[in-house]
């Protein structure tokens, strides 16, 4: 391995303003069967949205094509055999049962024909995304069908294969020598993307999810901090069910900007993974679009402040296909586009998406005021994330500052 390159200077000129957007129809064969909720319709409706809407395709928003990712940009998170063993089920006529040692061919992560092919289509497409901010062709660049961060090195798991995140991460860091910062606000702890990089100081992940007391993977509490140099460098706020918008926000605004000041990132690594929505079918959480706004808004600062607006974008979880998934991560788009984007949905998406979907859809790309009753405890809730996040700031915060005084 040669010695990484020095982090490249900021953007200049057009790259400073230019935010790309990774596509290519390749990128929707990601999916296992009709009856799985990982249905890959939603990453065709999120980029015909934001297409109808007029947000990408001029010089300062490129779309970028995908890549298959190589062998050995696998094995930067991934273990040769598991790899391997991806390789031979997804020829056809494999034995599902022969995937089960690696997480594959249970009903969450199917064996499915070509699924090698399609998960490193998904892989590349978040290296196009950290080429692209690396190189300084764009400021921040975003992948929607990336985000599987519960891979793990040699084990497929909740409908991931490879752990793209994980890979984009390792190649920032051995290109470049890069520090990131990890933020994953799927309803999902960011399982796979942690356990990579537990040991590792030069990655510091937080993920705020739905506690893992209530929703699979079951993990993600303040007290996982790291293993041995990486201890302080993860960071995990688990929400309490039904936790709404105002709640959920006010635990990033009390964790994000000062995790960032603690540990000086290069870059930011951001998992948008929209299941923590009212309407998703399979979490408890009950986000609004304006979780997803403003967001990005939150991180954008961040990298503003900390990392001269670096920000290598994906998609994650997100099973209301239909009514929520291309709104959301429009809106997640144009904020890290710096786009604002129009509130009513053209007419001829909506008339299509709708056809497609067989039942009604929200008129409007945001979520207006309102729209859903209050949750029930909501005081309860509200207050027992509070007592989450002090909790963690009083572990965390004196590892990642005391660590840095000492140098
Ligand atoms: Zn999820």
């Amino acid at each position: 391995m040669s010695e990484p390159a020095p982090p490249p200077p900021a953007p200049e000129g057009a790259a400073a303003r230019r935010t790309a957007l990774v596509w290519d129809d390749r990128l929707a064969g990601y999916g296992f069967s009709d009856h799985h909720p990982m249905n890959p319709r939603r990453l065709a409706l999120t980029v015909s949205l934001i297409r109808a809407l007029g947000l990408v395709g001029d010089e300062d928003h490129p779309v970028l094509a995908p890549r298959l990712a190589t062998m050995d940009e696998l094995l930067l998170a991934h273990d040769r055999d598991f790899v391997a063993a991806v390789e031979q089920l997804s020829l056809p006529g494999a034995d599902p049962a022969a995937g089960l040692p690696w997480g594959l061919g249970t009903e969450d992560t199917p064996v499915v024909e070509g699924m090698d092919e399609m998960a490193r289509m998904v892989v590349g497409g978040t290296l196009a995304a950290a080429e692209a901010v690396m190189e300084g062709r764009a400021r921040r660049a975003f992948n929607p069908a990336g985000g599987l961060h519960h891979a793990r090195r040699a084990e497929a798991a909740g409908f991931c294969i490879y752990n793209d995140l994980a890979v984009a991460i390792r190649w920032m860091q051995q290109r470049y020598g890069v520090r990131v910062l990890y933020v994953d606000y799927d309803a999902h702890h960011g399982d796979g993307v942690q356990q990579i990089f537990y040991a590792d100081p030069d990655v510091l992940t937080l993920s705020l999810h739905e506690s893992g007391t209530y929703l699979f993977p079951g993990t993600g509490f303040p007290d996982d901090l790291g293993d041995g140099e990486g201890y302080g460098y993860s960071a995990n706020v688990p929400l309490d069910a039904h936790t709404e918008d105002d709640s959920f926000l006010a635990a990033l605004r009390e964790t994000l900007p000062r995790l960032a000041e603690a540990f000086g990132p290069d870059v930011i690594a951001l998992q948008n993974g929209c299941d923590g929505h009212v309407l998703d079918p399979l979490t408890h959480l009950r986000f609004t679009t304006r979780a997803y706004e403003e967001t990005v808004r939150i991180v954008g600062e961040v990298a503003d402040t900390r990392c001269q607006g670096r920000i290598v974008a994906t998609g994650g979880g997100g099973y209301a296909a239909y009514s929520v998934v291309p709104r959301a991560w429009t809106l997640v788009w144009a904020g890290l586009a710096g786009l604002a984007a129009p509130d009513a949905l053209p007419a001829d998406w909506l008339r299509a998406a709708r056809l497609e979907a067989g039942h009604e859809l929200p008129l409007t790309l945001r979520d207006p005021p309102g729209a859903f009753p209050p949750a029930p405890r909501r005081a309860d809730i509200e207050a027992t994330n509070d007592r989450t996040v002090r909790a963690l700031l009083r572990k965390i915060l004196p590892l990642l500052t005391g660590w840095g005084l000492a140098f």
